[in-house]
Parts: C-alpha cells; sequence; structure tokens
C-alpha cells in the first residue's frame, strides 16, 4: 500500500517509520529543509559555540518509553544522559534546595516553611485519587488540597510549567493530575530525566530520515503539501499543526490556543552555575541548562548556558538586545558577575498547544475514510511533549494498519 505523510515531526517521522517498517511504501513531505519540526538545532551563524544552539533545551522524562524507543529505533538509543531525578532550586539569594521524589527530599525542601513541606508528600499522595472540578484550573485543585501561593510559586510551578509549558493557575487539572500521576507517583524510574547530549536536530530529524530511507521510504524536504488531493496515495496521515490540520482536512479550526517558549543562549567569561542544570525561583529564566558541560563539550573559557523560560507570551514582545540583557542580568545578579561573550535568541510562539481547563483535542480519526491525524497536540491523553508526538504518530500508523488487517480478514 502507498503511505503519504504530511509533516516532518517527531508525529510524522514515527508514524512513517511504523509504516515503513511493516512493508509499506511511504513517502513524507515535510515543508521546511530539515526533519524533526518543532525538535530543531538553530541555523548555523558565524560564532556560534560548539555544539550549535537548539532552538530550546528539550528534557525528556523515565516515563517517556515511546520517546526512548523511537530514539534506539533511530539508532540514537546513546544520545542521552540519564539521571535520577534531583533538580537544584536557587531562590532570591541564591540558596539552593533539590526537588527530588523522595519523602525525605520533600521533608528537607528549603523554599517553604516546615508546614509547608510536611504538607506536600500529603498533597502528592492526595493526588493519586483526586478529582478535578469543572472549569477549576490545576492550581485551584492544588490550594483546595490546602497548597498556598508560596507553594505553588517555589514548589508546584517549578515542574508542572515547563511539563505542561503553563503555569498551574492556567493548567487543565486533568493534565496536571496525569503528570504527576505519572511521572511523581509511578515507578520511580518514571521520574529520571533524561537530556540530549547531542544537537537536537543531528539525534532526531536527521538520524530518523536517515533511518526511514534505510526502510526503504522517500523523504521529501522543502516540499509543502498545499491540499490532500495532490497526493498519490492509499492512506495519508496528517502530522502538522492543528490549524495546517483543519485546513488540509477541510475542517473547522480547533478550539485550541498556542503556549509559546522562549530560550536565551548565553555565553559568559566564567562559570557561574556550579551544576548541569537548576530552576530559579522568581525569575524569567525558569531552568538554566549548563550546555557545554551537559553535550560534553565545554567553551575553552567561561560557560554556555541555555536558559529556558515556558509559557510566557509576554516574553515574545521583548526585543532582543532587551531580553538578553534581562535574562542576563537575572542570571548575574543571583550567581555572581559575568561578562557576556555571545548570546542568542530563540523564540516559539507555538510551541506547545495551551492545555486549558476544559481543554478539547481531536483523536486519530477524521471525517476521511483512509486520512488519520496524528500530532503532539492529539487526544493521546499525554501534555504536549515528544512523548505524545512519538504516540500520536505510531497510533495513526496504527489505525492504518489495523484497517488493512480488517480488510484483509474479512
Ligand atoms: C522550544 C521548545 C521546547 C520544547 N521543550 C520540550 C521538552 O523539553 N520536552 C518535550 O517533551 N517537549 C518539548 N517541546 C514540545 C515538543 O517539541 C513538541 O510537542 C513535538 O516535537 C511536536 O511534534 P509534532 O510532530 O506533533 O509537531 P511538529 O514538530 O510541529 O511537526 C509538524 C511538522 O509539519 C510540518 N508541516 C506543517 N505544514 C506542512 C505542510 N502543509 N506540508 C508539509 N509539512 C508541513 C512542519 O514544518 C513541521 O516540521 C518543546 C517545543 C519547543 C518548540
Amino acid at each position: 500500500m502507498k503511505v503519504a505523510v504530511v509533516g516532518g515531526g517527531l508525529a510524522g517521522l514515527s508514524a512513517a517509520l511504523d509504516l515503513a517498517d511493516a512493508g509499506h511504501v511511504v513517502t513524507l513531505h515535510e515543508t521546511r529543509p530539515t526533519l524533526g519540526g518543532a525538535v530543531q538545532t538553530l541555523p548555523e551563524r558565524e560564532g556560534d559555540p560548539e555544539p550549535p544552539p537548539d532552538n530550546g533545551q528539550h528534557i525528556a522524562l523515565g516515563c517517556f518509553t515511546e520517546y526512548l524507543r523511537f530514539l534506539g529505533r533511530i539508532g540514537e538509543g546513546g544520545s542521552f544522559i540519564r539521571t535520577r531525578l534531583a533538580l537544584p532550586v536557587l531562590d532570591e539569594n541564591g540558596a539552593s534546595s533539590a526537588i527530588e521524589p523522595s519523602l525525605r527530599a520533600l521533608l528537607a525542601y528549603r523554599h517553604l516553611s516546615l508546614k509547608g513541606r510536611i504538607r506536600l508528600p500529603l498533597t502528592t499522595l492526595r493526588l493519586r485519587s483526586a478529582h478535578s472540578h469543572p472549569n477549576e484550573t490545576f492550581g485551584q485543585l492544588l490550594r483546595r488540597l490546602g497548597e498556598t501561593d508560596r507553594s505553588i510559586d517555589c514548589f508546584w510551578d517549578v515542574f508542572i510549567r515547563p511539563a505542561l509549558n503553563l503555569p498551574c493557575d492556567e493548567a487543565d487539572p486533568k493534565a496536571g493530575l496525569f503528570t504527576v500521576r505519572t511521572a511523581l507517583l509511578g515507578p520511580r524510574a518514571n521520574s529520571d530525566l533524561v537530556l540530549p547530549v547531542k544537537p537536537l536536530g543531528r539525534m532526531h530529524g536527521d538520524a530518523a530520515g536517515a533511518a526511514l530511507e534505510a526502510a526503504g521510504a522517500t523523504v521529501l524536504t522543502e516540499t509543502r503539501v498545499s491540499t490532500l488531493d495532490e497526493l498519490e496515495a492509499d492512506a495519508i496521515v496528517v502530522a502538522v499543526p492543528p490549524r495546517e490540520s483543519a485546513r488540509l482536512l477541510g475542517e473547522p479550526e480547533p478550539a485550541l490556543e498556542d503556549s509559546p517558549i522562549v530560550s536565551v543562549h548565553l555565553w559568559f567569561d566564567r562559570p557561574l552555575l556550579g551544576r548541569p542544570l537548576a530552576a530559579l525561583l522568581d525569575s524569567d529564566a525558569h531552568w538554566v541548562f549548563d550546555r557545554g558541560s551537559l553535550t560534553g563539550s565545554k567553551p575553552e573559557r567561561g560557560q554556555y548556558l541555555t536558559v529556558v523560560s515556558s509559557g510566557v507570551p509576554e516574553l515574545l514582545e521583548v526585543r532582543g538586545r532587551e531580553l538578553v540583557e534581562r535574562i542576563a542580568g537575572q542570571l548575574t545578579d543571583r550567581l555572581g558577575d559575568a561578562e557576556l561573550l555571545w548570546s542568542r535568541v530563540s523564540r516559539e510562539p507555538y510551541a506547545t498547544v495551551a492545555l486549558r481547563p476544559g481543554v478539547q483535542r481531536p483523536g486519530v480519526e477524521t471525517s476521511q475514510p483512509n486520512v488519520v491525524r496524528a500530532g503532539a497536540w492529539t487526544d493521546t491523553g499525554w501534555p504536549a511533549t515528544m512523548e505524545s508526538a512519538i504516540r500520536s504518530g505510531r497510533a495513526a500508523a496504527q489505525h492504518i494498519l489495523s484497517g488493512i488487517s480488517a480488510r484483509v480478514t474479512a
């Protein structure tokens, strides 16, 4: 059977691989010159340090089983480091305390009062069976269970914000409950941090393109599909963002908002961060990564950092130089003086869909026979992550494959 896949992000790539591995004639169409979609390395500029900056630091967790399997399938199973979750969180004075999935660590979390710390494990356990109320946010649910503004700012938002790309006070409670139950209340290894050690483009798009070609698929980059009618195929996977998906499928636009991610890459003349990564309280710099040490490629002097701000639309409006000064200033105020040698900004206004209360996401099936939908934003049950993208692609491929086997059986 001939299958066309539209979109070369992780969803399209994983669908295409499953279909090619099942022996079908697959052609993948991608608008951009590179594969990987939202998981990209920025186009090279003179003066960039090694490794080249990505469009944004990507983090996976131990519970991202399909994503990890995908990396293995494309030959990149060794391209990440996996560590137990132990996230240093720095307050306004630079004082550090770590978030770890253990009772001992929760009770020692010094950014909260003793009362606040004692409440953390109790609330976490209560989240195992908690139910959300209609129109409530995850923040409201947490407060209903006894959490406070301070504990939400200093503990819950530290990991819910990057996980859902929204703060607790804007997030769908079901997505918040899913995240806590899967990552923190599941088996211990579920909360492991998985961090890439290679440029994202190389270990995702480039590697998946090579794996697809080795499996016999045709990969067409710089090929925008303007209508599905132009595709000669028995089945089609539409694996593009929500509005483009609706346009191609002739459907009304889904009522889904976007949530941005802004990343600032900074090379300082001296080391500022004494660990591979840290979260900062009360700062636009939500998480900071030592890109040099994480990728095993430290600059000849100083430190190469990547700073990520998740779900902050107001930062999209701040102009480049001002944004760099603001983020670099927030780091040096807290971590010590340093001169900036180089910087680069990456703004992704459509980084993920915003999973707000009551959000509805469509599933694999479309109104057209033999045309299926995929994308991190679809109804996989997961937040709009790399894991969701891979799962959606696999579900789309499975839908096509089970349609064939049903026809063969009949
Ligand atoms: C800066 C940033 C940081 C992130 N951090 C994390 C993280 O830490 N952890 C995590 O799990 N997730 C993270 N994400 C989210 C994750 O990257 C995405 O959810 C996921 O990669 C989306 O994959 P996708 O295949 O569904 O969509 P996309 O990656 O958007 O792929 C869709 C593809 O379709 C192509 N396309 C569109 N229209 C057409 C057309 N008409 N014809 C042909 N091709 C078309 C596009 O060019 C694109 O390549 C982050 C995203 C960003 C942007």
